[in-house]
């Protein structure tokens, strides 16, 4: 599933080619993506606009249009965002399309149908955006401020990381390169970490998530950018998806448990 690094990613490589356009008209194959209203209505409301700029929150992409309307889109699981010339086939599994007039198509393909797209008006947005946590890469995002969010929480400290209410954008990926950044078991109980191992997962949170997105995210399967590019992180990951390799630390096996139903790696020597 793309996470804060590869929908920033994305966004990054998609801004310029869609800012300044004007959405012409739509094509929804897969009803069920537009929340709310039916796909016809969505593309009623949306065609005639100027997109204005392209934005992120958490893992979602908020493109903006000219007199205040929003186009939130979630990508979910398999999602892919690209933009491509009209006259180009689009690839299977692409169910939703906006036609632009300078003769590109913004395309949202999704193997497994789970991504979202949904309207709203700016400065009004949904109760899934509104009770996201703080963004990790911004300065609202303090050592005293995650302290705050995490205090008394007896929940494990994986889980926390997941909680998109207590920080947003981290999904199972980047939880676990953090978790293993800052020396701590995933199982641990948030009221039982030190002020001082706060600290280092506070640091560890902003250094791997900056770390994937300069290498722009990480492609196991389906991830992409908006032209269509892999990620590279995947090749500097330390513990996600690398059980039974040497910890890049200490040299002991990289362990991976179930933990909460989500394949959780992490070294049994340096998290303790
Ligand atoms: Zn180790």
């Amino acid at each position: 599933m793309p996470e804060l690094p590869e929908v920033e990613t994305i966004r990054r490589t998609l801004l310029p080619k869609l800012t300044g356009a004007t959405i012409l008209s739509g094509e929804v194959l897969h009803e069920k993506m537009v929340l709310g209203i039916t796909a016809e209505e969505f593309l009623k409301r949306v065609s005639g606009r100027k997109i204005t700029d392209l934005q992120r929150r958490g893992k979602y992409l908020l493109l903006e249009l000219s007199a205040g309307t929003v186009i939130g889109i979630h990508l979910r699981m398999t999602g892919q965002l690209t933009v491509e010339a009209a006259d180009e086939p689009p690839a299977k599994a692409t169910y939703f399309r906006l036609f632009l007039d300078d003769g590109t198509e913004l395309r949202f393909r999704d193997q497994r149908k789970f991504g979202k797209v949904f309207l709203f008006e700016k400065g009004k947005p949904p109760a899934s955006l509104r009770k996201l946590g703080p963004e990790p890469l911004s300065p609202e995002f303090s050592a005293a401020a995650f302290k705050k969010r995490l205090a008394q929480r007896k929940l494990a400290v994986k889980k926390a990381l997941l909680n998109q209410e207590i920080v947003a954008g981290i999904g199972n990926i980047y939880a676990d390169e953090a978790l293993f950044e800052a020396g701590i078991h995933p199982a641990r109980a948030v009221n039982s970490l030190t002020d001082t191992e706060i600290d280092a997962l506070f640091q560890a949170v902003i250094k791997v998530l900056s770390a994937a997105i300069e290498s722009r995210g990480t492609t196991f399967r389906d991830y992409r950018d908006g032209e269509g590019r892999s990620g590279a992180y995947q090749n500097k990951l330390k513990v996600y998806g690398q059980k039974g390799r040497p910890c890049p630390k200490c040299g002991s096996l990289i362990a991976k448990m179930n933990f909460g139903g989500r394949g959780t790696h992490f070294c049994p020597l340096c998290q303790i």
